[in-house]
């Protein structure tokens, strides 16, 4: 063994420090994120329960009726009559009188402050005043909100022909009443504000093995949803087309059709108590 010149390491002896170093740092960086992606999960599960209690309360308050889910994607909800028409030529598809959840924050035009306005001004906030709970922890810099409502959860039913109307044979939900399967059926959907145009009402199919709005993946390969019971849970995708889909990110009636695809079924049964098939809806 050759005689050491001073009090320091050998070249070997430091280039084993420093490999045993690596190797630890690859060992804690990934439990590392995992725990800070556990951390930010549950303050997203926190958020989305507060607003379903929001939800939950806004009907206590109003003889079972539920909050206008839209987020007046549909035009000014003093002054359209598009979907806001007093007395609308379907009551069971419109919002005469109905204040929204929130207003139109998703409108990219606006300053953070004034989207943060168009939330402070909707029907909800009363009952969840901080706005934080608005906003996934993963969520963006420009964005001041991620979750959404499900368009059967009384924000609109797009009818249309059987095959390609989005929400062919559902019923929009204006009642808490009316919702057999609470555990089931989502109130809020991490829809990821991926695309601030899917911010109104978050958009599946009845009867078609596709996606209209591509779901968000803000969590590991899931995402958060919470339900009428008042529970929220963590949902894992599992089909590599579901990947594919949330990759091209595009909210569109022409996204691939899929058939049997878990995923979309899941997703369909959540929003409108249907199986991708039609089958069951209500
Ligand atoms: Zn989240």
């Amino acid at each position: 063994m050759s005689k050491r010149s001073g009090p320091g390491f050998t070249l070997v002896e430091l280039l084993v420090v420093i490999s045993i170093i690596a190797l630890l740092m690859a060992i804690l960086l990934p439990a590392l994120a995992r725990a800070r992606e556990q951390g930010k999960r549950s303050v997203c599960l926190n958020y989305q329960r507060q607003l379903t209690a929001a939800w939950m309360m806004y009907a206590d308050d109003n003889s079972d009726k539920i909050v206008c889910g839209d987020a007046e994607e549909y035009g000014d909800w003093e002054t359209s009559t598009l979907l806001y028409a007093c007395p609308g030529t379907d009551p069971t598809n419109s919002h005469c009188r109905e204040k929204p959840w929130v207003l139109n924050d998703w409108d990219s035009t606006l300053t953070l402050a004034q989207k943060k306005d168009k939330i402070m001004n909707g029907a909800l906030f009363r009952f969840v005043k901080d706005i934080k709970a608005y906003k996934c922890p993963r969520g963006n810099a420009d964005e001041v909100r991620t979750y959404s409502l499900p368009d059967g959860m009384n924000c609109k039913v797009i009818s249309g022909d059987p095959t390609n109307g989005v929400g062919s044979g559902a019923v929009l939900i204006k009642n808490r009443l009316q919702i057999r399967k609470s555990y089931e059926r989502f109130v809020f959907v991490e829809n990821g504000g991926l695309l601030t145009g899917t911010m109104g009402g978050w958009t599946v199919y009845v009867t078609r093995y596709a996606w209209w709005d591509i779901p968000s993946a803000r969590h590991g390969d899931g995402t958060t949803f919470s339900f009428v019971d008042g529970h929220a849970e963590y949902h894992k995708w599992l089909e590599p087309t579901t990947f594919a889909d949330i990759k091209k990110g595009i909210s569109s009636s022409g996204n691939p059709v899929h058939d049997g695809n878990k995923d979309i079924r899941w997703a369909s049964i959540g929003a409108w108590g249907s199986d991708a098939a039609g089958k069951g809806t209500k």
